[in-house]
């Protein structure tokens, strides 16, 4: 896509324009917003088109209420909604503001959402956002409607507020239309033209937009057409897993109480999350959002267009009063002052829902020059306008990391209709729910399961979810080993999804030897006559060695930003396996696929399977099964048979024993089962889980990426540093990394929880909460366990760089209670790596 980018901006320079010609398909508050920020870098071909009239052409935009709550569990929707509050407050139309800073509250009426808004305020504060904790007179005092007996407390975030979101399209389309910008309202886009692509490249090439009114030629399409997205996109043969769902948008009459107020808002947005309800002022009217109705999903192909110009707004289905009888009551017992009002208008209104809450953003994986901006709400618009603007432009975007919104982030089921459905659906109607951050989708499940799963069945696995796959947690068949174990027992929230067995499980692949199901980690073959000069292109190791070897490594932006942590063996001369952590790899390497045929890159995942064998007496157990001479070094490969079962055997081992991950093919997955299990029950060997496998990782301090690391950090930072070789002569991000050695400001840093006298647990942080020195929020816990061979509970944390000192103290906020915590060096276990080499 770099490519294609540098290409077109090439042609566009030659002929004395500035970047290439654009169609933004939609103009509701994302297109506008691209629009804006597009046009802002100098490119100035530019066409906006827009099926209804300006600047309400009858899309979600046309009738939000506008309410932007910026607190958010991850970091990068915070990030591009503090944006879109900083650029909206800026912004004005005839002097019109398009932002009302009333700021944002959000209450809890029980002791659950209490603690839940603890928690949310510990993200506010991780993510630098100025919010407070109020008690209920507090509250009152902000929303005098208030019920003072019906409120526990509530969070408190001064910078949010009302974005008059039509006002805001306007504004930023003026000013787009000034830098030339073209705007074409009343023109449907019924097909967009495509041609293979030159020069031998897979796939195809956007050439034009087709419109009712003619065709726009052009050589990049933005789809910004909000729900109507999945019909646009499919027009490229593109499937965009969103669903639009009605949600009830109702005003009252006019309210006594409010008699005279003459600004439109002056209490603070209100959120009601135990009803699923929220509200903001008009003058003397109050606006009320419901999301407790049933899911009303619509299909996006059956959706009418607007070009009729007749006023219609197909995006606004009727208002179906029965379903808002709860909700008029609810809000009636929080804000009593509405028993002297009425329900005066209301509408069940369509907006995007997507399968995991994060918007679609990103070029086709099969289109050259078609890109999506989807399922993007008001609230992130102006952040999300400037990501996809830095990402076309600069073919990166470097303000954001953005890899939970990539639109390529998808395994393959999770884009059939019936799952995008389903999780759409329950997404709705979790909207305001309290989530535990381990808590694991229930339906469609179970949708993928490894060879193992009957056997991990029978040991009464424990499983979560991970990228579809059933992954075991524990075993409950491992009870037994927890008797004459001290387990520290976590706190009734940090317990949830744990069991004292996870500490067993643990104790013993330290102790014995265990079986890990890792067949959910993600295998890449890479292959053919370029395989290598590709994979040295992209990737931070030299994978360029003996046939065997295995290199931890990188694939590093530009920018230096860190990609994804992959390990690759060399199983030929031609040939490698990649370790890689999800379908974002497979799209990287791809973008990078030289178009000559001479890579090949297969995902493998689903053919194949894996068992990590780690534990002090792993040798003991395989060295029987096997003719083969097991002395091979550790970061070696090597391909044998296990019994009747043929294996690759990676020696390595996450959780830092000796060991190695075997993998084979998924017909003889079982028979690898079997076949180890019977042979270590002389050594006592276990099935282990993923809570076990947490905890033995962070003993050893290695990094999760998405977790830990993302795209905003750099190898120095992360503590990567030795993954990257810098002998090599070239790879992507290089240079930038070779200059950011020079700028480390923050760190990644182990933190070690200090045990409080008198306090049930140090076993608490779960990811996420704030880390404070003297007072002041300074980072936040990335992964966090409790480490049961080292007996303390561990956090890894972001640091500036001067705090992240070996015995630097320091504190972790949980909830309304803060813990001391000391940093301390690591790896925390075996940091001579004896074990591992052993
Ligand atoms: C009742 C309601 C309440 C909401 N409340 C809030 C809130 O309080 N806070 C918040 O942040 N968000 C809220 N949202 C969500 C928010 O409104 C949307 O997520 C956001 O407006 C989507 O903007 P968009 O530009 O992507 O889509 P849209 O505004 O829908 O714009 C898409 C545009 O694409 C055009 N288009 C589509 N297909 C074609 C075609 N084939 N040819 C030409 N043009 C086409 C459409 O005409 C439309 O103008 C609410 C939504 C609703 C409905």
């Amino acid at each position: 896509m770099l490519r294609l980018l540098n290409r077109v901006a090439q042609y566009a320079m030659e002929a004395g324009m500035t970047g290439p010609r654009v169609v933004i398909i939609g103009a509701g508050i994302v297109g506008a917003s691209l629009a804006d920020e597009l046009s802002a870098r100098g490119w100035d071909q530019i066409t906006v088109v827009d099926q209804g009239a300006l600047p309400s052409p009858g899309g979600s935009t046309s009738h939000a209420p506008g309410l932007v709550f910026q607190t958010n569990g991850s970091k990068t929707m915070t990030q591009l909604a503090r944006y879109t509050v900083e650029k909206l407050m800026d912004l004005d139309l005839d002097g019109e503001p398009c932002f009302l800073q009333v700021g944002g509250l959000e209450v809890a009426t029980t002791v659950e959402r209490q603690a839940e808004l603890q928690r949310r305020h510990g993200w506010a504060v991780s993510w630098g956002l100025d919010a407070r904790l109020l008690s209920p007179s507090e509250c009152v005092q902000l929303h005098p409607l208030l019920d003072p007996d019906l409120v526990r407390g509530g969070l408190h975030v001064p910078t949010d507020g009302l974005a008059k979101a039509v006002r805001a399209v306007e504004a930023q389309l003026r000013r787009a239309q000034s830098r030339g910008v073209r705007l074409l309202e009343r023109h449907e886009v019924v097909d967009v033209r495509t041609d293979p692509a030159p020069d031998g490249r897979p796939g195809q090439v956007v050439r034009a937009v087709v419109t009712d009114q003619g065709e726009l030629e052009c050589d990049l399409v933005v789809c910004c057409a909000g729900f109507w997205g999945p019909k646009v996109a499919g027009m490229v043969g593109m499937d965009l897993p969103l669903t639009p769902l009605a949600h009830q948008l109702a005003w009252t009459g006019p309210v006594p109480a409010l008699a005279g107020q003459e600004q439109e808002a002056i209490r603070p947005i209100l959120r009601h999350q135990d009803a699923d309800l929220y509200y903001r002022d008009r003058f003397d009217q109050i606006g009320i959002g419901y999301y407790g109705h049933d899911p009303m999903p619509v299909s996006p192909f059956e959706i009418a267009p607007v070009s009729a110009g007749d006023g219609s707004m197909p995006s606004v289905l009727p208002f179906t009063e029965a379903d808002f009888a709860p909700a008029w009551e609810e809000s009636q017992r929080l804000l009593p002052a509405l028993g002297d009002a009425k329900t005066a208008e209301g509408i069940n209104g369509l907006f995007s829902f997507t399968t995991d809450n994060f918007p679609l953003l990103g070029p086709s994986f099969d289109v050259e020059g078609f890109w999506v901006a989807e399922a993007v709400w008001v609230t992130h618009s102006a952040g999300v306008g400037r990501a996809m603007a830095e990402w076309i432009v600069d073919g990166h975007c470097s303000s954001f990391d953005l890899h939970e919104c990539d639109v390529n982030r998808f395994e393959a089921h999770q884009l059939a209709p019936d799952y995008v459905l389903a999780r759409d659906c329950q997404n709705f109607v979790e909207v305001y729910d309290i989530l535990h951050p381990l808590q694991p989708m229930e339906e469609p499940r179970p949708l993928r399961t490894s060879p193992f799963h009957r056997r991990e069945e029978e040991l009464g696995a424990v499983f979560l979810e991970a990228s579809g796959w059933e992954r075991p947690h524990w075993y409950e068949a491992n009870a037994a080993l927890v008797a004459g174990r001290t387990v520290p027992v976590p706190d009734p929230w940090a317990a949830r999804y744990w069991s004292p067995i996870v500490a067993a499980e643990a104790q013993v692949t330290r102790e014995r030897v265990a079986m890990y199901d890792m067949t959910a980690l993600k295998r890449l073959e890479v292959s053919g006559p370029g395989a290598t000069a590709l994979l040295q292109e992209v990737f931070t190791g030299n994978v360029d060695k003996s046939i065997g070897s295995v290199t931890y490594g990188l694939f590093l932006d530009v920018d230096g930003g860190i990609r994804s942590d992959v390990t690759i063996a060399r199983l030929g001369r031609d040939h490698y396996q990649v370790g890689a952590n999800g379908a974002l790899d497979v799209d990287w390497l791809t973008r990078h696929q030289p178009a000559d045929g001479t890579v090949q890159i297969r995902d493998i995942t689903a053919g194949t399977c894996c068992i990590g064998l780690w534990g002090p007496r792993a040798r003991d157990l395989l060295a029987p099964l096997t003719r083969d001479d097991l002395s091979f070094k550790y970061f070696r490969a090597q391909q044998f048979s296990i019994g009747n079962v043929p294996v690759t055997a990676l020696r390595l081992s996450y959780v830092g024993e000796l060991g190695w991950e075997l993998y084979t093919t998924s017909d003889l997955g079982l028979k690898l089962w079997d076949t180890l299990w019977a042979a270590g029950q002389e050594h006592g060997v276990i099935a282990a889980g993923r809570g076990a496998f947490n905890s033995l990782r962070l003993e050893k301090g290695y990094r999760s990426f998405g977790t830990d690391m993302t795209y905003e950090h750099d190898a120095w930072e992360a503590g990567v540093g030795f993954a990257v070789r810098l002998q090599k002569e070239a790879f992507i991000g290089r240079e930038a990394t070779v200059a950011r050695q020079e700028t480390v400001r923050r760190k990644l840093s182990c933190l070690l929880l200090d045990r409080v006298p008198g306090a049930s647990t140090d076993s608490i942080a779960l990811g996420k909460e704030p880390v404070f020195a003297q007072g002041t929020c300074v980072g936040y816990v990335t992964s966090a366990a409790y480490g049961y061979t080292v007996g303390r509970s561990i956090a890894y944390a972001w640091l500036p760089a001067e705090l992240s000192v070996p015995g630097q103290q320091l504190e972790v906020g949980y909830f309304d209670r803060r813990f001391p915590a000391t940093v301390a060096p690591e790896p925390l276990f075996d940091p001579e790596m004896v074990r591992l080499r052993s």
